[in-house]
């Protein structure tokens, strides 16, 4: 028999708002999650991106809300300021039919005095980015004394990026926590060692990558020299092949002066990283998802957790440092169960020997292709059989 929002418990006008969004049967870590956190469970999930695991725990939350109380009482912290904004989103979407819940959002990078502005407006649930929760607790902007539950998004991320001491700075002031969840991708040490700190007889929830959970993506590797790097990714983003792509690049300065390259070179791009203003990166995201910009460059940390469907090429301009951001990266690709094309750019034996690394550990297939004299991508070693090229 199979489990419905409803049989989980999910109130009235939740299930309406997810009617209307086309949201009609909880997938495998909402059906499992959702359950021990409205029993105000500890809740440890590992879930591969894309498995719903903000409505897993967005949904447990709003319905733990007093709404006739002005006290903050459900905190969610997460590792970058577009994923606050997106889970802010979510749930509000969820409050479509409710409007005595308030959601607000901080981070950083955007002045105090609209977030102060929001706090002021007594949220009862706050999605932050743990530095400038923290900010605004030394400020006394905050107080967690009513605060019941803490959800930990994308905790690996977040842990990953250098935030363990302010998570576990924010989780030993809040006293009266009850429960506290952790959702991410993979449970890394760290995860861990909170879950060790924070968590007791959590429940464990596991969704493994699943064929239909697993995106296809078609992985490449273009071997060219440092300087060549321009010109190979003006041949890609020209061949036609891609409608929206995102180009990944290991630092700031690198997706600056690309973007700045390939904008002289007539292609329609834009960039996304720590110090573009957030609202040029929110206006930025907007043209992206909407259609309006085709090419997209960015780091690893500002694209972190955007969910936009659609994007049929990833292109590492860089070799990613971590294995894991390249797994990351290729996510970006392949939604929605399309067909995505990731490739990677190598320019050094370093950078080859990296790639290789992550094919090993990830146990990717990743072919090896070179333009041949007629500008045709081809695999590397059949330069001699033009029967097996691939047109671009
Ligand atoms: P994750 O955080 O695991 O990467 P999200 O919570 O961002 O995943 O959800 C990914 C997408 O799936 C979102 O667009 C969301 O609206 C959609 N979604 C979530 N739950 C369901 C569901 N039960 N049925 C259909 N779509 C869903
Ligand atoms: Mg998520």
């Amino acid at each position: 028999m199979e489990k419905t929002f409803e049989a989980l418990g999910v109130s009235e006008y939740i299930l309406k708002a997810l009617a209307e969004q086309g949201v009609t049967l909880p997938t495998k870590v909402q059906l499992e999650g959702i359950g021990p956190l409205l029993a105000w469970k500890d809740v440890i999930a590992k879930a591969p991106t894309g498995t719903g695991k903000t409505f897993a725990f967005g949904i447990p939350m709003i319905e733990h809300i007093e709404p006739e109380s002005e006290e903050l009482q459900g905190l969610i912290l997460a590792p970058t300021r577009e994923l606050a904004l997106q889970i802010c989103d979510e749930l509000r979407g969820l409050l479509t039919h409710r409007k005595d819940v308030r959601v607000a959002v901080v981070y950083g990078g955007q002045r105090m005095e609209p977030q102060l502005k929001a706090l002021k407006a007594k949220p009862q649930i706050l999605v932050a980015t743990p530095g400038r929760l923290m900010d605004h607790y030394n400020r006394k902007n905050i107080r967690f004394d009513k605060i019941k539950t803490v959800i930990l998004d994308e905790a690996d991320r977040m842990l990953d990026m250098g935030f363990f001491d302010d998570v576990t700075a924010i989780l030993n002031r809040i006293k009266n926590r009850v429960n506290l969840g952790l959702f991410s991708a993979t449970i890394s040490q760290e995860v861990q060692t909170v879950s060790w700190m924070y968590q007791r007889d959590e429940v464990e929830i596991t969704v493994e990558a699943t064929n239909e959970s697993k995106p296809d993506i078609d992985q490449f590797s273009i071997t060219c020299t440092r300087l060549d790097k321009l010109n190979v990714t003006l041949q890609l983003l020209r061949s036609g092949a891609f409608e929206r792509v995102i180009i990944f690049c290991n630092t700031k300065a690198m997706c600056q002066r690309l973007t700045e390259d390939l904008k002289r070179d007539g292609i329609h791009a834009d960039c996304l990283h720590g110090d573009i203003r957030q609202a040029t990166r929110e206006r930025t995201m907007a043209a992206f998802r909407h259609g309006k910009l085709p090419v997209l460059i960015a780091t690893d940390v500002a694209s972190r957790g955007i969910d936009v469907d659609d994007v049929d090429g990833v292109i590492n301009y860089d070799v990613p440092e971590e294995n894991e951001y390249y797994i990351h990266r290729i996510g970006r690709t392949g939604r929605a169960r399309k067909k995505g094309m990731a490739f990677t750019l190598i320019a050094t034996f370093p950078e080859k020997a990296k790639l290789d690394e992550i094919a090993k550990f990830a146990e990717f297939s990743i072919t090896s292709m070179m333009f041949d004299k007629y500008g045709c991508l081809i695999p590397e070693e059949s330069e001699e059989k033009p029967q097996q090229r691939r047109k671009f």
